[in-house]
């Protein structure tokens, strides 16, 4: 098991990387973790109180000790009592000696998949990474779901009261591979529609649509094809730059933008332009790239984003930044649109979002998704994270 979690809590440090291991009284443990935990802080007092020894900064090690601590005498029900203490968000794979166990959330946040490979039985955030090794997706782990494999024997337990599915939206609007399926839909099909949708809210007078690569391609696909406005690349993404936003300061993310995108002129010059991204989060990549396509000579360069503006922190694994850094949360569209140099800015409404997600309207009884980061409802309490001062992790 492997997972290149970047430190969404605690801290970059090697002995944070995933997966976390201990030997416990069965054996060897090891967790990895899409996600995160909202209690960790009363939960690392309360345990380190009773003497537990903190190995990581890491918010998956109290997975580890609750497991350690628990009196039960099978693994799945260790297993089980600590995933009765913790809260948040976690899809978790799990390798003992004998089993290899599959953990998804009582609500689901964050995706994971079962797949067949010769007989035997994978587990994977995504089916982007099944189809890699040329195993089948059989299905999505379910939220509230624990699978757990033994000799290619599959058992599946359900020990959490049952909640409403609330799968987070941004997987679909960002994070998962276009390639992925969800719902039995590619996650591309999806960014098409944002996009198409996107067009079908604005319409612009342009020459031309550009994608910010290359997060935003599929969706100006489908803002192009929909509004007929022709389908340029018209920035170049460097792939030795890797991804720009997990850098962990300001001056290196805005470094690292400026030397990922370049500008393809032969595209932009003279031209109105409309650039597609699929989100603003602190506004670094926006500015650097409105700025960009005028320097090469654009005549007009709008922005469209295709999700609505991100006003709410995520606390559940996303590591979009505090308040005071998010772009929407601090100024209105107006200000928003002088920051980033455009002539216009604009985002896909919420109605629109969840219209591309196949829905009428987002259902405010009982919404389809979690859609915290625009309307700060969010699904699992927050307050204590929110407060959290981490002093017991750095
Ligand atoms: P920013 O430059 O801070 O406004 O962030 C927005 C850019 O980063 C967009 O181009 C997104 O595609 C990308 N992005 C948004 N959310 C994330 C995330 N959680 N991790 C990495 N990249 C992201």
């Amino acid at each position: 098991i492997g997972h290149v979690r970047y430190s969404t809590t605690g801290e970059s440090k090697a002995e944070n990387l995933q997966p976390l291991f201990a030997n416990l009284s069965l054996g060897g443990f090891a967790c990895a973790h899409n996600g995160n935990l909202t209690n960790t802080d009363s939960l690392k007092k309360e345990l380190v109180s009773k003497g537990a020894i903190f190995q990581t900064t890491s918010d998956t090690e109290l997975i580890l000790q609750l497991v350690a601590r628990s009196r039960q005498k099978k693994l799945i029900n260790k297993l089980i009592d600590a995933l009765n203490k913790i809260k948040g968000a976690y899809s978790l794979v799990i390798l003992t000696n004998k089993k290899l166990i599959g953990v998804k959330d009582p609500l689901g946040i964050r995706p994971l998949v079962l797949g067949s490979l010769n007989g035997s039985y994978v587990l994977a955030s995504e089916t982007c990474a099944l189809d890699i090794i040329g195993a089948k997706f059989i299905r999505d782990i379910e939220n509230g779901e624990i699978i757990s494999i033994e000799q290619n024997h599959i058992q599946s337990f359900k020990p959490f009261k049952k909640y409403n599915e609330r799968p987070c939206i941004f997987e679909r609007i960002y994070f998962a591979s276009p390639d992925s399926i969800i719902n039995g839909k590619t996650v591309y099909t999806y960014r098409k529609k944002l996009g198409e949708q996107l067009a079908i809210e604005n319409k612009i007078d342009a020459d031309v649509i550009v994608p910010i690569p290359d997060s935003g391609v599929s969706a100006a696909i489908g803002f192009s094809q929909k509004s007929k406005i022709p389908f340029e690349l018209g920035i170049i993404r460097s792939h030795y730059v890797g991804r720009t936003f997990i850098e962990p300061t300001q001056n290196i993310r805005q470094l690292g933008v400026k030397l990922k995108h370049s500008v393809n002129r032969s595209c932009i010059k003279n031209k109105k332009v409309i650039l597609i991204d699929d989100s603003i989060v602190r506004g670094t990549t926006a500015s650097k790239i409105v700025n960009m396509v005028y320097e090469a000579g654009a005549k007009e360069v709008h922005l469209g984003i295709t999700c609505p503006p991100i006003k709410f922190p995520d606390f559940y694994g996303i590591d979009t930044p505090k308040h005071k850094e998010l772009m929407a949360s601090n100024y209105n569209l107006d200000e928003m649109t002088k920051i980033v140099g455009a002539k216009s800015l604009f985002f896909l409404s919420l109605k629109g979002t969840y219209v591309a997600m196949g829905y009428k309207n987002r259902d405010n009884e009982n919404p389809q998704f979690s859609d915290h980061c625009f309307t700060g409802d969010y699904p699992i309490n927050v307050e204590e994270i929110q407060n959290s001062k981490n002093e017991l992790f750095d």
